[in-house]
């Protein structure tokens, strides 16, 4: 049976190292597509040619996202398929692809997912750490303090939490997580199914002591994992939530009133009430 259905994308997951991990449906949609939409072209020749396709490529990345949804739906207006891919894993997941694909729907095309590799889903799976729930994050903000207003914000939260980071600033953002997140357990993925393929666990503090003993660890490319914080019962949870929902209105520059009646539609009870908690809040108590 053929996938490559008229006027359809495809978006279609790659490998995160190892190209043994491309399934075969996907290698079979690349072949038969008309088009591949790639985040960077040249990277994604190397495993076309590895696949032994030959197919046209046209570049579709953060820069020009926006002005390819017209270019890319007049060739599917057309009767022709396209593949969406990144560099590496699922597109979309900290990766290009949403625009694209938002617009598409919304002008009822046909989206078809070919699902495969995806660095968090294979961190998680072989972790140990609960999976039932967790918050994926992406990238946290690359300046410190920013990250640090992130970290305290997700504290509370009983969720498995899940990021990605980059060699550049694993270190950096391993101390902020051992100042925000002190003896929380951490899991560390790194270079995953490729052959340096390593899971540390420790706290922060523990991690970096193991990078400043062997560099080597401080190399790749990671899934941080961070145990979800302990229970803290059901009042004292709700309160800690709503205090991080106004804390994060009130940083935004949003109102007093206005952020006492975002909380009333979220979490429910009198705006009147959560109005005193904003202005407790905000008068810094
Ligand atoms: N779309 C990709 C996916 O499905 O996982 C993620 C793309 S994002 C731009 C790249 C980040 O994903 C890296 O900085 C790293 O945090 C994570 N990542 C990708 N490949 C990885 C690997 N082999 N091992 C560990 N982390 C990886």
């Amino acid at each position: 049976m053929s996938d490559a259905i008229a006027g359809a994308l495809y978006v279609v997951a790659t490998p995160i190292g190892n190209l043994e991990d491309l399934s075969a449906r996907a290698k079979r949609v690349l072949g038969e597509v008309a088009l591949i939409a790639a985040e960077d072209t040249r990277h994604s020749a190397r495993l076309l040619r590895h696949l032994g396709l030959s197919v046209p490529m046209l570049s579709l990345h953060e820069h020009n996202e926006s002005a390819r949804v017209e270019q890319l739906d007049i060739r599917l207006l057309a009767g022709e398929s396209v593949a969406l891919i990144s560099d590496a894993g699922t597109p979309l997941i900290s990766d290009p692809g949403f625009v694209l694909v938002r617009e598409l729907r919304a002008r009822g095309r046909q989206i078809i997912p070919i699902p495969g590799p995806c660095a968090l889903v294979a961190a998680l799976s072989a972790a140990g750490l609960p999976t039932d729930r967790f918050l994926f994050q992406g990238f946290l903000p690359a300046r410190s303090s920013g990250r640090r207003a992130r970290l305290e914000l997700l504290a509370g939260r009983e969720e498995t939490l899940v990021f990605y980071e980059s060699p550049h600033r694993i270190r950096d953002t391993l101390a902020d997580l051992a100042v925000t997140l002190q003896e929380r357990q951490l899991i560390l993925a790194r270079e995953l199914t490729k052959t340096f393929e390593t899971f540390l666990d420790g706290t922060a503090a523990g991690l970096l002591a193991r990078m400043d003993e062997d560099p080597d660890q401080a190399r790749g490319e990671f899934v941080i994992m961070v145990a979800g914080s302990a229970p803290r019962g059901g009042e004292a949870s709700a309160s800690f939530e709503a205090d991080a929902l106004l804390t994060a209105l009130l940083e935004e520059g949003v109102g007093v009133k206005q952020a006492a009646s975002v909380t009333s539609r979220v979490l429910g009870g009198s705006k009147k009430e959560w109005y005193a908690r904003t202005q407790t809040l905000k008068d810094g108590d």
